[in-house]
Protein backbone atom coordinates (compact mmCIF):
# COMPACT_ATOMS: atom_id res chain seq x y z
CA UNK A 1 0.00 0.00 0.00
CA UNK A 2 3.09 2.57 0.88
CA UNK A 3 4.84 2.48 -2.11
CA UNK A 4 2.31 4.72 -3.99
CA UNK A 5 1.68 6.96 -1.69
CA UNK A 6 4.06 9.49 -3.62
CA UNK A 7 2.37 9.24 -6.83
CA UNK A 8 -1.79 8.85 -4.72
CA UNK A 9 -0.42 12.20 -3.33
CA UNK A 10 0.12 13.65 -6.54
CA UNK A 11 -3.09 12.30 -8.03
CA UNK A 12 -5.27 13.82 -5.19
CA UNK A 13 -3.59 17.16 -5.28
CA UNK A 14 -4.42 17.02 -9.04
CA UNK A 15 -7.93 16.00 -8.20
CA UNK A 16 -8.15 18.74 -5.17
CA UNK A 17 -7.11 21.63 -7.95
CA UNK A 18 -9.76 20.14 -10.33
CA UNK A 19 -12.51 19.74 -7.32
CA UNK A 20 -11.37 23.85 -6.81
CA UNK A 21 -11.84 24.52 -11.08
CA UNK A 22 -14.98 22.56 -11.04
CA UNK A 23 -16.63 24.43 -7.93
CA UNK A 24 -15.79 28.08 -9.30
CA UNK A 25 -16.87 26.98 -12.50
CA UNK A 26 -20.54 26.12 -10.77
CA UNK A 27 -20.09 29.38 -8.44
CA UNK A 28 -19.22 31.29 -12.23
CA UNK A 29 -22.61 29.89 -13.81
CA UNK A 30 -25.00 30.58 -11.03
CA UNK A 31 -24.85 27.42 -8.59
CA UNK A 32 -28.44 26.55 -10.37
CA UNK A 33 -29.62 24.31 -12.84
CA UNK A 34 -30.65 26.44 -16.09
CA UNK A 35 -34.13 25.05 -16.01
CA UNK A 36 -35.23 24.32 -12.17
CA UNK A 37 -34.61 25.59 -8.82
CA UNK A 38 -32.28 22.90 -8.09
CA UNK A 39 -28.70 23.38 -6.47
CA UNK A 40 -27.74 19.96 -5.72
CA UNK A 41 -25.98 17.40 -8.22
CA UNK A 42 -25.25 19.89 -11.00
CA UNK A 43 -23.57 18.29 -14.20
CA UNK A 44 -22.44 20.82 -16.66
CA UNK A 45 -23.94 20.70 -19.95
CA UNK A 46 -22.55 22.01 -23.42
CA UNK A 47 -25.61 23.90 -24.72
CA UNK A 48 -24.72 22.68 -28.56
CA UNK A 49 -23.43 19.40 -27.85
CA UNK A 50 -19.79 19.07 -28.38
CA UNK A 51 -19.62 15.33 -28.43
CA UNK A 52 -19.13 12.99 -25.74
CA UNK A 53 -15.12 12.59 -26.18
CA UNK A 54 -14.70 15.04 -23.55
CA UNK A 55 -17.00 12.46 -21.43
CA UNK A 56 -13.91 9.75 -21.00
CA UNK A 57 -11.67 12.41 -20.31
CA UNK A 58 -9.72 12.68 -16.95
CA UNK A 59 -10.98 14.77 -14.53
CA UNK A 60 -8.61 18.35 -14.54
CA UNK A 61 -9.06 17.86 -18.34
CA UNK A 62 -12.44 17.26 -18.31
CA UNK A 63 -13.05 20.55 -16.40
CA UNK A 64 -10.60 22.71 -18.42
CA UNK A 65 -12.92 21.57 -21.70
CA UNK A 66 -16.05 23.11 -19.67
CA UNK A 67 -14.07 25.64 -18.86
CA UNK A 68 -13.11 26.68 -22.53
CA UNK A 69 -17.16 26.22 -23.84
CA UNK A 70 -18.32 27.99 -20.66
CA UNK A 71 -16.02 31.26 -22.40
CA UNK A 72 -17.10 30.49 -25.01
CA UNK A 73 -21.31 30.76 -23.53
CA UNK A 74 -21.68 27.14 -24.31
CA UNK A 75 -22.04 25.90 -21.16
CA UNK A 76 -24.94 25.30 -18.36
CA UNK A 77 -25.61 23.59 -15.62
CA UNK A 78 -28.51 20.98 -15.67
CA UNK A 79 -29.92 19.03 -12.53
CA UNK A 80 -29.51 14.99 -13.12
CA UNK A 81 -33.42 15.40 -14.33
CA UNK A 82 -33.06 17.80 -16.91
CA UNK A 83 -30.12 16.57 -18.43
CA UNK A 84 -31.90 13.26 -18.92
CA UNK A 85 -34.73 15.09 -20.51
CA UNK A 86 -32.10 17.30 -22.82
CA UNK A 87 -30.44 14.46 -24.01
CA UNK A 88 -33.24 11.91 -24.73
CA UNK A 89 -34.53 15.28 -26.47
CA UNK A 90 -31.51 15.63 -28.41
CA UNK A 91 -31.38 12.05 -28.79
CA UNK A 92 -34.61 11.50 -30.36
CA UNK A 93 -33.90 14.93 -32.11
CA UNK A 94 -31.18 13.07 -33.48
CA UNK A 95 -32.40 9.93 -34.69
CA UNK A 96 -35.86 10.29 -34.67
CA UNK A 97 -36.19 7.43 -32.65
CA UNK A 98 -36.67 7.06 -28.89
CA UNK A 99 -33.57 5.64 -27.42
CA UNK A 100 -32.24 4.79 -24.07
CA UNK A 101 -30.28 8.30 -22.72
CA UNK A 102 -26.70 8.00 -22.35
CA UNK A 103 -24.99 8.14 -18.95
CA UNK A 104 -25.23 11.73 -17.95
CA UNK A 105 -22.21 14.05 -17.50
CA UNK A 106 -21.43 12.88 -13.44
CA UNK A 107 -19.86 16.65 -12.86
ZN1 LIG B 1 -33.29 20.92 -13.24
Amino acid sequence: MTQHAAEKESVSQKSLRARKARRDLIASLGGKCATCPRTENLHCDCIIPQGCAHHFMPWPQRVRFYWQEHLKGNLQLLCPRCHIRKTTLENHKARGVRSIPQSPDGI
